[in-house]
């Protein structure tokens, strides 16, 4: 009887001392490993099955079939046997104008965004301080100031550097390239010249050079070495012939009236053009469809990101619908049909071997941070991607473009440990990419508000 007892004491010590030894082997050895039941990588590789993710610190080590077992003893586990794991996604094509975006961009699996025009003080500080860890937040690639010409009103707002000539283009790059931003971000009022300019500048420096252009179309963009096209501008100018491009009224921002009029015996030869230069495109479809429908559709379809936004945004975003919304859209047939053109060119781009980007230009009204990175996945497959070629266009084509020192965008050894754990397969049906279970950013599960 007397034994019996103390053998339970014994036993009773060894598991409070394993309790407490726990987190200090845990942390001799932190290594974390996702059972996962479906793991489509990002690669464009077939889906892999039963597969266990070892990820050490904030880096994926190595992927190994669950039957090859090696999970070492101490490690943490997070068991996602039914589910499905996908990279986390990256937005293209966002204005982080805001650090409340960054909670807002984690909760939905965004782990990663291109800013394409902010505040360089603001951004590049915002994008420092999460790469030191010091704010939880998504990976930033910045371009800082977008850089215009003073042909339009608001070419002078505190997003901008306005350039007039060459001297000043050159000037205004060399800036940015000391303030080591990612990319260089060119901005639709810009003459051929300065554009050309700022391109050469930029390779000068390493950069790559992001243009939402109109004064220059894509086909000459692209030949002086523009590598990623924005709301796939340009591209419509492009198509048109001459004459026509040069009437064009100079606000046409997103081109359009230009789509009603491309001639489809021009399509191939630039889409050649386009592909044989690596250049991406960033399709933008969200903008598009959001030109493309009714105030009360836009009011009506967002109740539950909406709760995620700030008031002040709502407000602005309620009052753009009453002013200059209705002022773009007058004529709403003609985006009706341009989303259409744009859809089909970016679905011929794609199958002629073309690299498209999910990017959503959030906070343009409507379009919600994280939130609508899922309605651009979405819309890619209404366009005609499968849903492996849209998820590719959110994460692994990002590395074609962004460069291999860009660690994101896949599920493979080496990479950033960033992954979104969905509750089902979105290749069954596109829409569970909003299907979130958990977050892993840097090798962490992230706190969600929803969960
Ligand atoms: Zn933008």
């Amino acid at each position: 009887m007397r034994k019996k007892v103390v053998i339970i004491r014994c036993l009773c010590l060894m598991a409070v001392v394993c309790a407490a030894a726990l987190p200090v082997l845990r942390a001799v050895n932190p290594t974390l490993v996702i059972r996962a039941g479906l793991l489509i990588d990002g690669t464009g590789d077939p889906v892999q099955t039963n597969v266990h993710i070892f990820i050490r610190g904030a880096s994926i080590q190595k992927i190994r079939p669950v039957s090859q077992g090696g999970v070492p003893l101490f490690a943490r586990r997070i068991d996602a046997r039914n589910r499905t794991i996908i990279p986390g996604l990256i937005d293209s094509h966002v204005h982080f104008v805001d650090e409340v975006f960054c909670g807002q961009f984690l909760e939905f699996g965004v782990t990663s965004v291109r800013d394409m025009g902010n505040n360089t003080d603001f951004i590049l500080e915002l994008r420092d301080r999460i790469n030191a860890g010091r704010r939880s937040g998504p990976t930033i690639f910045a371009s800082g100031y977008l850089i215009n010409n003073r042909r339009i009103p608001f070419g002078a707002s505190r997003y901008t550097a306005v350039v007039n000539t060459p001297e000043e283009a050159r000037r205004a790059v060399e800036v940015l390239a000391r303030r080591r931003v990612d990319w260089i971000k060119v901005y639709f009022t810009l003459p051929p010249l300065l554009t050309r300019t700022v391109i050469q500048a930029a390779k000068s420096h390493g950069l790559p050079v992001a243009g939402h252009i109109r004064r220059v179309d894509a086909r000459q963009a692209v030949r002086w070495g523009m590598k990623t096209i924005e709301h796939t501008t340009g591209i419509a100018e492009a198509l048109l012939n001459q004459d026509e491009f040069e009437d064009a009224p100079p606000l046409w921002t997103i081109s359009n009236r230009a789509w009603l009029h491309t001639d489809r015996s021009r399509y191939d030869d630039l889409i050649n053009l386009l592909v044989h230069n690596g250049v991406g495109i960033t399709a933008n479809l969200t903008l598009y469809r959001s030109m493309a429908s009714t105030a009360d559709e836009l009011k009506a379809k967002h109740d539950h990101p909406e709760s995620l936004m700030p008031i002040f945004y709502l407000d602005g975003w309620v009052n753009y619908l009453k002013g200059r919304f209705l002022e773009l859209t007058a004529d709403r047939d003609s985006w009706i049909e341009t989303e259409k053109k744009v859809k089909e060119f970016i679905r011929l781009f794609k199958d002629a071997g073309g690299t498209v980007l999910a990017g959503t230009d959030t906070p343009w009204p409507y379009l919600f941070p994280g939130y609508s990175l899922h309605e651009e996945i979405h819309l890619l497959v209404d366009a005609g991607f499968t849903p492996m070629e849209a998820l590719q266009a959110a994460t692994g084509n990002a590395v074609k473009i962004f460069g291999e020192k860009a660690d994101i965008g896949t599920v493979t050894p080496g990479k950033r440990a960033d992954l979104v754990i969905l509750r089902d397969n979105p290749l069954a049906d596109i829409h569970n990419t909003l299907s979130i279970v958990r977050v892993i950013k840097n090798g962490r599960p992230v706190p969600r508000k929803n969960k």
